[in-house]
């Protein structure tokens, strides 16, 4: 068990209050392999990665523990026309619920419940609950900030929404320069451009 992660809340601190930083490295890390940050190449270390902050309230109601808050941060990724870094900002309003893990249906039953079978035995249904298990009596935050990242990054990241993107032939960033392959050295031939044959 993770004891010296700053994510970490015990039961017997409950009700509290929590501001929770997430440094860059952080960041970074969990964003790991994700396609679109990954395409940066940004170093290992990478303060650029993001940061975040949550607010959160929690206490606990029998054996379940509720968190609310919100949570605030931004990340980095790669532009997916240019390849720039693009700041995604995060602003999210959080109300999740950590329950003992032998409490939450495995995921077994999750998958029988959406294959349509008997969802009778599973006591929570998700659909309105953002559900994340707890072990013994230590409630790990981690999963939930890890998840405000992870889900804020989106399919295809614009640096704008107007991107050119880069040249196929030579690799020149068409934002900000200009190319041969892209402009013809006669300005007359500019005109006939769009009447240009596939080749
Ligand atoms: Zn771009
Ligand atoms: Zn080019």
């Amino acid at each position: 068990m993770k004891v010296s992660s700053p994510y970490i809340v015990l039961l017997r601190d409950l009700p509290t209050k929590r501001r929770l930083e997430v440094p860059s490295e952080r960041v970074g890390e969990w964003l790991r392999g994700m396609p679109m940050r990954d395409a940066l190449g940004a170093p290992e270390v990478d303060p650029e990665a993001g940061r975040g902050t949550a607010e959160l309230e929690l206490y606990a109601d029998g054996s379940h523990v509720f968190a609310a808050g919100t949570f605030q941060g931004e990340l980095t990724v790669a532009c997916s026309r240019c390849v720039n870094p693009v700041v995604i900002p995060i602003d999210e309003r959080l109300r999740v619920t950590f329950m003992p893990r032998h409490e939450l249906p495995s995921d077994e039953e999750e998958e029988q419940q959406a294959a349509g079978e008997d969802g009778e035995g599973a006591e929570v249904t998700e659909e309105d609950l953002d559900l994340f298990p707890y072990d013994g009596d230590v409630v790990d935050l981690e999963p939930l900030l890890r998840e405000q990242f992870v889900l804020a990054v989106p399919y295809a990241p614009l640096c704008r929404e107007d991107c050119k993107g880069l040249c196929p032939q030579c690799g020149i960033d068409r934002n900000t320069d200009t190319c041969r392959c892209e402009a013809p050295i006669d300005p007359r031939l500019a005109a006939l451009k769009g009447l240009k044959l596939p080749s």
